[in-house]
């Protein structure tokens, strides 16, 4: 009999989780500094006007980059934002990148840490272990929680002239280590905290209904599901508990980054496609897929005007035939996570003709 082989799993080195946990960041980098190197912050853009730029520990010499997050990030946005920040390092190696906002800003930041230490461009590096050398050392500092980005493997990248959305998949790709504040997130506008926040929701509810299952990424799923539940269907999902409970279920599922299935890959296309944000499109996706996740479905709707947030109606009415086929085509592309939910056949169920009637529903 062959030898089998085992995924070796990697996670993140150093969590702080706390109301306030962000005054510390000073002690976290001390050491680091102690290395030699600027700092390089990455923000979101909404932080320009924000004074949470002043309130963490940036120095002079430091590179402060604001994340441009109106949409997703792609192969050649991350491709200019390496430019500029080896630019302003001029030569100098980072003692360190840190990353604020949510899944947007810190697949740039750690996209952009691969790429500094290795060569050419964001696209050569989308799929699974094709960086080869480690990144500078990276902290994830989210405000917005859902995305589970601060603690997987994968930064997911748009590369429009492929028409496809994929991840660099690698262990260097993630935080080594992770501010959890949920005082961070208390500024985020109620609709964005919602779409961000349901999509620890999908990913867990997708990798629980699959076939590709094993017992550690069922029991984090598990958590991070329950806790979302109780966030969403809560009389106020904002509240400081609820939003230290998504912090902490966003961390959980990241950790779980079990397969996906459905509503991943039909969300994938509407942002290929329409630009469209990956949570907002998740709750377009499951939107339309009732017959295939009735109980999710359900809930999903029930927790939508339990928090008073709606899906405005034919955002996919009046495309053109290319158009409904680039739908298609960036969906049907995720074979595994397809496969996960409908077994190999899945091209039996998910027709051209059964996709784009979905779409066309949206
Ligand atoms: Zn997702």
């Amino acid at each position: 009999m062959a030898t089998p082989s085992y995924r070796n799993a990697k996670n993140v080195g150093h969590v702080m989780i706390g109301q306030g946990a962000i005054a510390q960041l000073g002690e976290v980098l001390a050491p680091l500094r102690a290395k030699g190197g600027p700092a390089v912050w990455f923000f979101d853009h909404f932080f320009a006007h924000n004074d949470l730029p002043k309130r963490v520990p940036v120095v002079e010499g430091d590179v402060v980059i604001f994340v441009d997050t109106s949409e997703e990030p792609t192969t050649d946005g991350i491709d200019a934002y390496t430019d500029q920040v080896r630019k302003e390092l001029a030569g100098a190696m980072p003692c360190a990148l840190l990353a604020f906002g949510g899944g947007a800003t810190m697949d740039t930041c750690k996209c952009v840490g691969n790429l500094l230490t290795n060569p050419g461009k964001a696209e050569d590096y989308q799929g699974w272990e094709l960086v080869k050398n480690p990144a500078p050392y990276k902290i994830g500092c989210p405000t917005l929680s859902g995305t589970g980005s601060e603690s997987s493997r994968t930064g997911v990248l748009c590369n429009e002239a492929k028409n496809l959305k994929l991840g660099m998949n690698s262990d260097f790709t993630m935080f080594e280590q992770l501010v959890l504040d949920p005082d961070l997130s208390v500024t985020v506008p109620r609709e964005q905290y919602f779409f961000t926040g349901i999509d620890t929701y999908m990913h867990c509810f997708e990798s629980l209904s699959g076939s590709y299952r094993n017992v550690v990424v069922d029991a984090l799923a598990e958590k991070a599901l329950d806790l979302s539940r109780h966030v969403f269907l809560s009389g106020d999902m904002m509240a400081e508990e609820n939003r230290e409970k998504l912090m902490i279920a966003s961390y959980l599922g990241g950790l779980a980054a079990g397969f996906v299935g459905v509503v991943h890959p039909l969300s994938a296309g509407l942002s290929m496609v329409l630009h469209m944000h990956h949570g907002i499109a998740n709750c377009y996706a499951l939107s339309v897929l009732e017959d295939i996740y009735p109980v999710q479905y359900r809930e999903v709707m029930d927790m939508m005007q339990k928090q008073g947030v709606s899906l405005k109606k034919g955002i996919c009415a009046n495309l053109t035939d290319e158009q409904y086929q680039q739908l298609y085509d960036a969906s049907i592309v995720h074979e595994k996570p397809l496969t996960n939910a409908l077994g190999p056949d899945y091209r039996k169920v998910l027709t051209p003709e059964n996709v784009i009637a979905r779409f066309k529903r949206m």
